[in-house]
């Protein structure tokens, strides 16, 4: 989860690019003063999971910075090519060990001051195995009053496990949204009839991406 260096040179023809608004548009771009090509820069989508076994969920423990050393749900950047279910379903592989049916959409938190969009989805683990990806130093399984809340490596991450312990003993998992234009923070919109083993998960994401 870093930032992104600016882009200094073309990666069409290696020139320099320079700042400026191309004719059109309506911000500043990266603009090749050689060749022309616009550089757009667009947010990055984190995704990850909520991987649940029993009444426990399974973290890890990073081996990299940022947070070196902080627990975290299982989560990356998407890849080219991949869905958003199964870019969760490999980083929870990659960095847990842990293989998991992806379930329902669960929390869609924006974080615009490091351009990135968090994206978790409920998961089942298949079964109780996992093992530290490169990533991570340690992967655990926590019971609610086990979770070390105050060496949780990400906002995000902190508040997609507590939007989940409160959504359990509610006894209904709904979707949760935060940072909305406005800054303001969303309550949970209930999906009481979606569980956490179905596959629905486009079809959750296609209409919540039109509000
Ligand atoms: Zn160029």
């Amino acid at each position: 989860m870093n930032r992104r260096p600016p882009i200094q040179f073309c990666s069409a023809c290696g020139h320099s690019v320079e700042s400026r608004i191309p004719p059109g548009d309506n911000r500043e771009r990266h603009v090749c003063t050689h060749c022309g090509t616009i550089h757009y820069e667009n947010p990055r989508n984190v995704l990850g999971t909520v991987p649940v076994w029993g009444d426990q969920v399974l973290l890890c423990k990073r081996a990299i910075e940022p947070r070196l050393g902080y627990w975290t749900l299982p989560a990356g950047f998407m890849e080219i090519g991949e869905t958003t279910a199964q870019a969760a379903a490999r980083e929870t592989l990659e960095e847990a060990g842990a293989n998991v049916e992806v379930g329902a959409l669960f929390s869609l938190l924006n974080v615009p001051h490091v351009n990135q969009v968090h994206i978790f989805y409920l998961a089942q683990m298949r079964e109780p195995q996992f093992a530290a990806g490169e990533e991570s130093l340690e992967v655990a399984l926590f019971s609610e009053h086990e979770i070390p809340w105050d060496d949780i490596a990400f906002p995000t991450v902190a508040k997609t496990l507590r939007f989940f312990f409160e959504d359990r003993r509610a006894g209904a998992f709904g979707v949760h949204l935060e940072a909305s234009r406005n800054g303001a923070a969303a309550p949970g919109v209930p999906v009481p009839s979606l569980p956490v083993n179905t596959a629905h998960t486009e079809d959750i994401l296609t209409p919540m991406l039109r509000v």
